[in-house]
């Protein structure tokens, strides 16, 4: 089909709903309703404009010269007003619900190809899941989308073929420098020899389902190097939001450190503040259960997430880790200092223990050991660690 210059968009209608048309109604009224699909449909394309019954029973149509938003808008709400008014089903009044796929032609092109049409194809399929009318087929969001996808494709594989590690961050005490714990930070050892740090990945598995097992795995690895190291304090885990409220958590935990016979007071969760910006009530009882059955709680990140301080009178939680942004900042910020100071200080009176991340030189562990800080983690003690670095600079002696 010739396509013209300039510009203008391709188009593919069809019945939202058709599968559940053939449902509800049969398939000889379905026949009825799709015939008055097309029907509607020819109305709704101009004389000049190419169009053609798909073999899926779709409708595609050129709208030559149609390539601004103000035109698109015109025909698409000429569209919605064909589809508005319910079809009369054998006296039953009937909706037709229509969705609508359009993905933008450069004038150059000279054909409709393949490519341009699975485009729109895309595009009707968006606009049937999230139940508009139409959606524009986004070269630079599907690029994106694409991505995403491949990357949740190979974590999940990842996670099944444990190319998943924990690398190991001490915890120093600022007066003594000696060793008070440690917290476990996710790597990915891809199979092309990257170590990848969580910032490629925990924020699309985040909001996936694979957020379970690796978090159930490194729950697990955890607790297994604390039976390992006797002589580790206790270790930090990360647990992320969605993962709080999951059923399982209570049993994970529970298994893991009885099935490696671990004090429960060795495992700290850290949990970030925004949990409490929703639900705060479940939140509160899903800690308190939590921390009822030993394992210590740790608010990361603590600052950045506009919590409540009216929820904080009543957090059971065991420890604050003040967010790294501040702690970086405090020697040449005196409001960063303030913050730090504040957050110490409350704590403190709330006899919970604070932890400053993101301690990287001498002068910020002099500063955090002046302001009674009572754990410090940091690049100027040590990165992340393998756990054979770890053991061989921590536990050795
Ligand atoms: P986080 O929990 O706040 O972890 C601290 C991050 O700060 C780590 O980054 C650590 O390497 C980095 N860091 C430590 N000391 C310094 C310092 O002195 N300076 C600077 N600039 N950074 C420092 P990492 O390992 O890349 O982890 C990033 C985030 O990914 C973590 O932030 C955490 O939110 C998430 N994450 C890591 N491991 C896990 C995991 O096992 N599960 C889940 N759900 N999230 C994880
Ligand atoms: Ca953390
Ligand atoms: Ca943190």
């Amino acid at each position: 089909m010739p396509a013209t210059n300039p510009a203008s968009y391709l188009c593919i209608i069809g019945m939202a709903d058709y599968e559940e048309i053939v449902d509800t109604h049969g398939t000889e009224s379905a026949k009825l309703l799709r015939e008055e699909f097309f029907h509607r449909a020819k109305q709704w394309v101009r004389p000049s404009d190419p169009s053609n019954v798909l073999r899926d029973g779709r409708f595609l149509v050129l709208l030559k010269g149609v390539s601004t938003a103000p035109q698109l808008q015109l025909a698409t709400a000429k569209l919605k007003r064909l589809f508005s008014t319910p079809y009369n089903l054998f006296g039953e009044e009937t909706p037709i619900k229509v969705c609508a796929g359009f993905v933008l032609l450069d004038g150059d092109t000279t054909t409709i190809g393949q490519t341009e049409i699975q485009r729109a194809r895309k595009a009707l399929r968006q606009a049937v899941r999230s139940d508009r009318l139409y959606e524009v087929f986004d070269e630079l969001n599907q690029q994106s989308v694409d991505q995403e996808k491949q990357l949740l494709n190979a974590l999940e594989i990842a996670t099944a073929n444990g190319e998943l590690q924990l690398y190991y961050q001490p915890k120093i005490h600022p007066a003594y420098g000696s060793l008070v714990g440690a917290e476990a930070l996710m790597r990915w050892h891809t199979q092309d020899g990257k170590v990848l740090t969580p910032e490629h990945f925990i924020d699309v598995a985040e909001k996936n389902a694979v957020i379970r097992p690796m978090t159930w795995w490194a729950i697990k690895t955890a607790v297994s190097q604390l039976a390992r190291w006797p002589k580790l304090p206790s270790l930090s885990v990360n647990l992320p939001p969605p993962l709080l409220m999951d059923d399982e958590v209570l049993s994970v935990v529970h298994d893991c450190l009885e099935i490696y016979d671990v004090t429960p007071s060795r495992l700290t969760l850290e949990v970030t503040e925004n949990i409490m910006i929703t639900s705060p009530d479940i939140i509160l009882s899903k800690l308190a259960q939590l921390q009822s059955s030993g394992v210590k709680i740790s608010i990361d990140d603590f600052g950045t997430g506009f919590s409540s301080l009216a929820y904080f009178r009543d957090l059971p939680v065991n420890e604050l880790k003040i967010d790294k942004s501040f702690v970086l900042k405090m020697l040449a910020s005196e409001k960063d200092l303030i913050i730090v100071k504040a957050v110490i200080e409350l704590a403190h009176n709330f006899s919970l223990s604070v932890v400053a991340e993101g301690v990287e030189t001498q002068a910020a562990v002099n500063k955090s050991n002046e302001l009674n800080c009572d754990q410090l983690q940091g690049y100027y003690f040590d990165r992340p660690l393998v756990a054979s670095d770890f053991e061989k600079r921590y536990l050795n002696n």
